[in-house]
């Protein structure tokens, strides 16, 4: 029975550890963090201009004047920026997270996705991780900086986008404004972060993501004047299009590097044992190391970081079982290393097809996505950030294969580093997936690492005499006006 009690207990503890020492900010934020969640802004269900309304009524009751936050709307998407105004002239500073989500079907989780859930060590709900804890995060800074009177030597603007996940407008939107243009570069909240070993919890890397790969798709497109299938021609649509992938299967783009990869490869492999770790060690070293290059080919995790990768994802051939198919089509997706221009690799992939009946044809208008040299002053500071939490961990620079809105910042000339300031493991990353959750600990860790990255960059200090930080009447009336 003892043994019972005692297990129980322990568990009840276990699931909440911060709660002793969680501190006013902390309460708030979560506070916060729970309304976020509950707000379903997925593409066509219309939420982020309430989810604005609702932050600009908390950012208010913390002080902030309505002159220091702006909308800006792109259909049916709000997005917001708030700025923090700085004692001194000088290039702002941006931070940045999304306010969307990808959709969540609530009959299809075993919680309700919009309702923030606390079990077991971690939050659960949709935009838990991504990016709702960013958002959480940048409103908690704001206040907790007006609370503190604490007053940055240069402007700070702080980015809500509203769809990142789809269309990325708003985001272009605000690196066009006045407030944020003139930006020196971005912390995007929504990538970057910590890496626990899944078995152990042990922290061993942290990530800061300082570039991302240049996503594109090719369609691959056959056309025969087709006919009876009684009568099969000597050409035939499928035939042709399973060749020419099969040619796109055994290309191999040159290898590439640059030093923010071999950077991220080399302590990689100084964290890993064995031929991998080796191979990571060697490359890092000599990227004209061919045969490491080779072994890294061969690794889905590291393959994307050594060189472009195109790879075929959908196909669709043919109208009738009995009908000779007039049309054949692959659609090719392409993750490029950063520098390399999409037509170069549409070039490679007509060279690699040699067939002139195959056109290949490049989908919407990727942009090329350019590296952020990394800044020692960013770095320094996010790993003065990380190592309050998590002395000794190496901070390293990454390129990101997937992508986030950063892209849309560093081609707008805002050099972005994505510093999340959340640890996770690898198998509890559910990100636009069901059930996404984040650990407890790692929310609020992710809280204290952007208030010390907008403190430390932003050179804030304490004011002498700020004044009374009051709801005026002015507020209200302009709260009032902006709620129609
Ligand atoms: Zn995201």
């Amino acid at each position: 029975m003892m043994r019972i009690i005692l297990a129980t207990l322990a568990l009840a503890f276990a699931s909440f550890p911060v709660l002793a020492d969680t501190t006013p900010h902390e309460v708030e934020a979560r506070e916060i963090y729970a309304r976020l969640i509950g707000f379903r802004t997925a593409a066509d269900h219309g939420q982020t201009p309430a989810m604005v309304a609702y932050l600009t009524e908390v950012l208010a009751r913390g002080g902030v004047p309505m002159a220091d936050i702006a909308t800006l709307d792109r259909g049916e998407a709000r997005a917001m920026i708030v700025r923090v105004p700085g004692r001194e002239r000088g290039r702002p500073i941006l931070f940045s997270a999304h306010m969307d989500v990808v959709d969540a079907r609530p009959e299809e989780w075993r919680r309700n996705p919009f309702q923030l859930i606390e079990e077991r060590g971690g939050f659960y709900g949709r935009g838990t991780t991504d990016n709702k804890a960013g958002v959480a995060a940048l409103v908690s800074a704001i206040l907790r900086l007006r609370a503190e009177r604490l007053q940055p030597a240069r402007d700070l603007v702080f980015g809500f986008v509203a769809d990142e996940e789809t269309t990325m407008e708003t985001t272009r939107l605000i690196a066009k404004h006045p407030w944020v243009h003139d930006a020196e570069f971005a912390i995007n909240t929504d990538a970057g972060g910590g890496l626990l070993d899944d078995v152990t919890g042990e922290p061993l890397i942290y990530l800061v993501q300082g570039a991302e790969k240049t996503y594109a798709t090719f369609d691959l497109t056959i056309t025969n004047p087709g006919g009876h299938s009684s009568r099969p021609r000597a050409d035939n649509a499928i035939y042709q299009l399973a060749r020419a992938l099969q040619k796109v299967e055994a290309y191999r783009f040159p290898v590439m590097a640059n030093d923010l990869t071999r950077a991220y490869l080399g302590a990689v492999g100084r964290a890993q044992d064995g031929e991998v770790g080796a191979a990571l060690r060697r490359f890092a070293a000599d990227p004209k190391d061919a045969a490491a290059a080779d072994l890294l080919s061969r690794s889905p995790e590291f393959v994307g970081t050594t060189r472009t990768t195109c790879v075929a994802t959908m196909l669709e051939a043919g109208h009738a079982e009995n009908a000779l198919p007039q049309t054949a089509r692959a659609t090719v997706n392409c993750r490029i290393f950063p520098g390399v221009p999409v037509e170069t690799v549409r070039d490679a992939l007509v060279a690699a097809v040699a067939d002139p009946g195959v056109r290949v044809t490049t989908r919407d208008n990727p942009e090329a996505s350019p590296v952020s040299e990394m800044r020692p002053d960013v770095m320094a500071a996010i790993e003065r950030a990380v190592h309050r939490h998590y002395p000794g961990v190496p901070v390293v620079p990454y390129l990101e294969s997937g992508g986030t809105d950063g892209k849309v910042y560093r081609l707008a000339g805002i050099p972005t580093f994505a510093s999340s300031g959340l640890f996770t493991k690898p198998s509890e990353m559910y990100a636009h997936g069901l059930d996404e959750r984040l650990p407890v600990k790692s929310f609020y860790e992710g809280l204290d690492h952007i208030y010390r990255l907008a403190v430390e960059l932003g050179g804030a200090k304490e004011l002498a005499a700020a004044p009374p930080v009051r709801l005026d009447a002015g507020v209200r009336a302009g709260l009032a006006v902006r709620r129609n």
